[in-house]
Formats: C-alpha cells, sequence, structure tokens
C-alpha cells in the first residue's frame, strides 16, 4: 500500500493517509507495521495518528466506516441551518452500516454554507438528498476544482523567465516588494520583504515553505485562488526561491481541500517540464545557490531546479501555524515551537526557512509587472496595495472579493449584494475566529492590517462574517470558543484548560465578567502561539459591545 513512498519519518503523514485512503481506518496492527517501515516507536506512529482528526485509529474488533460524512458547524454554516442538516443526515443515515457522520469545524466553503464532505468529495451548499444519495453510493472522490479540465488561460511566468534572464535581479525584486508594502496575507501582516531578507542573510541551505492550510473559521479566500489558477502562485514560489536561494520547497494544504490537492499535483509535473527547459535556456541561473561566482553574482536555482513537494495536512487548524505546519512536515504532532529562534532563523531540519501564505506569493507576478509603487497605490484610505476578502454569512452573495486594502464592511456588504433578504446590519466578524466581534456602527472602519487594534479587532486573514438582528454576538462567541477548545493543541495549560473553561462559563445566561477578565489575561499572556491568545477575543468583544446580552 505504501509502494513509491519512501520510508522517511518526515513522510509519516503521507504513510497514514495512504494506508487510511486504502483501509478506511487505522488498526493497532497497521500502527505497528508502520512504525516497522519507518523505524519508528510505535509510540512515536500512535501519537500521530491520534493527534490529526482526519486519521481514524479504530479499537480492537472495530470496523473501518465504508465512508465518512462531514458536516460543518462552524459559525457561517451554522447561520446556514448546519445543525438542522447535521440531525436530518445523521437520522436519514442512521440505518446505514458503514457510514459514520461527524460535525467539524470550518471546511472553507463558507461562500456556499452549509457544507459537507462526504468522503473526499465537498458538497457546499450541502442539501439532505444530495449528500445522503452520495454516501449511500460511496461516490466519494474529490470533486474536480474549476480550473481542473477548463480552457487552458495564457500564464507565461514572464517575472520569472526575466529573473533567469538577468534582466531583473534579485536586489530589484526587494525594493519592489519594499515598495509595495506586501505584508504576510495568512494573518500576521509581517511585511514580506523584510522576511525575505532575513531568511536571504542566513546561511544555507535555506528552504521555502508555501502554506495552504487556512482553517480560520469564514476564511476560504486561499482555495478560491489556487482552485481557479494556481499558477501565479507557483511562479511567485519560483521566485522567492530564486531571490532567497532557496533549495527545497514544500506546498502544505489542508486536506479539506482535495479538489486543489488534485490540482496542484497536476500542475505540478507540468512545472518540472518547464524547469528542464528553463535550464536549457538560461545554464547560467542554475547551479549552486550558496557558492558565490569570481563574478559576485550566484546561481539562483539549484541544478535541476528545488525539490518541490506537495503535502497533505489531516485536519488540525493549528498546523495553519507556521511553526506547527513545519513540525507536521517533519512527520511530527502540530505542536507549535517556542521562539526565539524564528522560523526564519530555524524552520525545517533546523535549517533557516522563508515560509509564507499562498496568496502572498501568488501577488508576485503582478506586482513585478507593474512595479511596487503601482501595486501600493491600488490600496485606499491610507494603505497599500489589494486584499481577498473572504465574505459569508448574512449577505446575498457571500464570495471571495478581491477589493483594494482599507476597504469598509458597508462597502464589502455592497460587493457582496447588500444584506440578506429581512436581515439588517447588527454584528461582525472581521477577521474570522480570531479576530473579535464588532457592531455595526463599526461598518466604516478600514478593514485592515493595524486598523481595529483600538477597538480590540484585528483583520487576520480577513475573514469577514456579517451577523443581522436574527443572530447573537454571544451565540457567535460560543460557537467560536467551541472552535478553539476543539482545536487547541493541549501543549500549554492557559490554552488548553482556558478554552475549556471559557466555553462553559459561557453556557451561563448572566456572564461572569470577572472569572472571564481572568481567564483572558491568562490566555492572553501565557499561551505560546495565537491560538491561546486570540481565543479570549470573541467574549472580550461581547463584554465591550454587546453587554445587554449578557447582563441583567
Ligand atoms: Fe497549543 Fe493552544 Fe498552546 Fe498554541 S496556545 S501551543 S494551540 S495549547
Amino acid at each position: 500500500l505504501c509502494a513509491g513512498l519512501e520510508p522517511r519519518r518526515d513522510l509519516l503523514i503521507e504513510h497514514l493517509h495512504r494506508l487510511q485512503d486504502a483501509l478506511g481506518g487505522l488498526t493497532r496492527d497497521v500502527l505497528a507495521a508502520l512504525a516497522e517501515r519507518l523505524r519508528l516507536s510505535q509510540a512515536e506512529v500512535y501519537e500521530v495518528a491520534t493527534f490529526y482528526h482526519h486519521f481514524r485509529v479504530l479499537e480492537e474488533a472495530e470496523a473501518p466506516p465504508r465512508v465518512t460524512v462531514r458536516v460543518c458547524t462552524s459559525l457561517p454554516c451554522a447561520l446556514a441551518g448546519a445543525e438542522g442538516l447535521l440531525a436530518r443526515v445523521r437520522a436519514a443515515l442512521a440505518a446505514d452500516d458503514g457510514v459514520a457522520v461527524e460535525a467539524v469545524p470550518c471546511i472553507g466553503q463558507c461562500h456556499a454554507a452549509p457544507a459537507a464532505c462526504v468522503g473526499r468529495r465537498q458538497v457546499a451548499p450541502a442539501e439532505e438528498e444530495a449528500v445522503v444519495a452520495l454516501a449511500r453510493a460511496g461516490a466519494t472522490a474529490p470533486r474536480r476544482a474549476p480550473a481542473h479540465g477548463a480552457p487552458p488561460q495564457p500564464h507565461d511566468y514572464a517575472q520569472l523567465e526575466r529573473l533567469l534572464r538577468g534582466e531583473l535581479r534579485p536586489i530589484d525584486v526587494l525594493r519592489e516588494l519594499e515598495a509595495s508594502g506586501l505584508r504576510g496575507l495568512g494573518g500576521a501582516g509581517f511585511p514580506a520583504w523584510r522576511k525575505w531578507a532575513t531568511v536571504a542573510g542566513q546561511p544555507g541551505p535555506r528552504h521555502g515553505v508555501v502554506n495552504v492550510d487556512e482553517g480560520e473559521v469564514g476564511t476560504f479566500k486561499d482555495w478560491h485562488l489556487l482552485a481557479h489558477d494556481p499558477r501565479p502562485a507557483l511562479e511567485g514560489m519560483l521566485i522567492a526561491a530564486a531571490v532567497v536561494g532557496l533549495r527545497h520547497l514544500w506546498i502544505y494544504v489542508r486536506d479539506e481541500y482535495p479538489d486543489v490537492h488534485a490540482l496542484l499535483e497536476e500542475e505540478l509535473r507540468a512545472l518540472r517540464e518547464r524547469l528542464a527547459v528553463w535550464q536549457q535556456r538560461h545554464p547560467h541561473a542554475f547551479g549552486d545557490p550558496d557558492a558565490p561566482r569570481p563574478d559576485g553574482t550566484r546561481a539562483l536555482l539549484p541544478a535541476g531546479g528545488p525539490a518541490i513537494e506537495l503535502r497533505r495536512g489531516a485536519g488540525a487548524y493549528v498546523c495553519g501555524e507556521e511553526s506547527a505546519l513545519i513540525e507536521s512536515l517533519e512527520g511530527k504532532r502540530g505542536l507549535p515551537r517556542l521562539r526565539p529562534p524564528i522560523v526564519a532563523q530555524r524552520g525545517v531540519f533546523g535549517r533557516p526557512t522563508l515560509a509564507h501564505n499562498v496568496e502572498t506569493l501568488a501577488w508576485l507576478p503582478t506586482l513585478l509587472r507593474d512595479g511596487g509603487a503601482a501595486w501600493a497605490a491600488g490600496g485606499v484610505r491610507g494603505r497599500s496595495g489589494w486584499r481577498r476578502y473572504s465574505v459569508s454569512g448574512r449577505v446575498r452573495r457571500p464570495g471571495c472579493y478581491l477589493r483594494p486594502a482599507g476597504t469598509t464592511l458597508r462597502e464589502l456588504i455592497e460587493a457582496a449584494g447588500g444584506m440578506a433578504d429581512g436581515h439588517e446590519l447588527y454584528a461582525f466578524l472581521p477577521g474570522g475566529a480570531s479576530g473579535g466581534i464588532l457592531p455595526a456602527a463599526l461598518a466604516d472602519e478600514p478593514l485592515d492590517f493595524d486598523t481595529l487594534a483600538a477597538h480590540g479587532a484585528f483583520v487576520g486573514s480577513m475573514a469577514v462574517v456579517v451577523l443581522s438582528q436574527a443572530d447573537r454576538a454571544r451565540d457567535a462567541a460560543a460557537s467560536l470558543l467551541r472552535f478553539f477548545a476543539h482545536e487547541s493543541c493541549g501543549q500549554c495549560t492557559p490554552c488548553r484548560a482556558g478554552t475549556a473553561q471559557a466555553l462553559a462559563l459561557l453556557q451561563d445566561e448572566v456572564w461572569d465578567r470577572e472569572r472571564l477578565a481572568d481567564l483572558s489575561q491568562v490566555m492572553r499572556e501565557a499561551s505560546i502561539c495565537g491560538l491561546g491568545q486570540a481565543a479570549p477575543n470573541p467574549f472580550d468583544s461581547v463584554l465591550r459591545f454587546f453587554s445587554h446580552e449578557v447582563t441583567r
């Protein structure tokens, strides 16, 4: 079953996927055999298999399900009736042996909520009849991404070619990047040029990671971008590799996006062929990126091109955090690392690593074609460049909207066709689960990095969820805390215990303001990573802006 996969420890998660896809679940015997193949202890294999939500470790004599139906119950899907859908699907399939039905957190299809997955096939919007029919038929292969089979649009990798021809030097790219003000679009918003310069200044070998593990509730922009055309992102990845001198690249795709994974597999085959052609055309650009030449230049890409590996996540939100993602790439549990050192200094296998969200890289070809200053000028209200906003909830046309940085909620609602019929704006999430909950009165604030801090909120990956008078902010906060408690990796107590305790407190009709404030402070100050530090945002926002919902 594992033919073609090298018996490497870092490929443990790929092995587990291969086995589970074939067998439907993982028995102790299978895990023991895998441990022997990879020369790992059984405990190490077991701890990894049980860490990730998408692996099913079977009890003795337990039969694996023939098919698993996952119904998303995170906030955007909950607003669209996911709980009712889940109950109806469960009831309809109760008598079907071999069908498992589970509630799961966000699967990145919020534009077509409610969403479900039957095996590896996404169904969105999901209706009971279609989900049940697919489950009974066992039709579980991934659906095709929109770009699969579409008439080929030209994409000539022109900016990468300019770089390989020597028309554009690495230093020119860094200058354009700085002029553009491009920031990391995975949520952190760190200036891209500074990250590139830091990694480029580290000793080789240096590596690169493309993060396609967007799991933030309400975020689906990376899925949208890749499903429609992954080539600008792949070009951006190779431009980064050439400028920073990266040897090995990993693309980590969340397991909820099997359509994108299949599309990338196809595109990477084509890209490897192109790399061979580029090497013939521009031999001077290939060689050892860490060996300076007598003329002061260096090779941009390793001979034969950088090694590129496509990896599957396994249903752990925390792996969107770059150091947890790197642990996962190394075949371990996705536990965020303590910093320093930062991953730019010590990342994959201890080597300096440039880790980027995929949208950040996808902007590179446009930005170099038009110039950094021109790209920056796209922003409004003093902000630089463009953003992809994932808009979901109570609007007429939920979807991914490309708008200038600094766009307001009111403008986004307008872009999305206005509020859904019968709904009036009451509140909104500016940045998915982590970004807090804001009242309608702030609908004219620019939605960009650093603009909402005064309101105790932030935009993160620009996932905007719109709530109406039909909703309560306290229910949204409880839903988000349930998500955090489910996704906490459990490594540190403030987050592991804090999310569970806060969730319990949010069930009270009148909230205990003092205890929640205590919890919030401990979680913010003592959690290792952003998950635990941001988890109090939803209930802090409710206490700040919607206290009429939680007091007498
Ligand atoms: Fe894990 Fe939460 Fe601690 Fe992050 S804050 S390391 S998710 S327990």
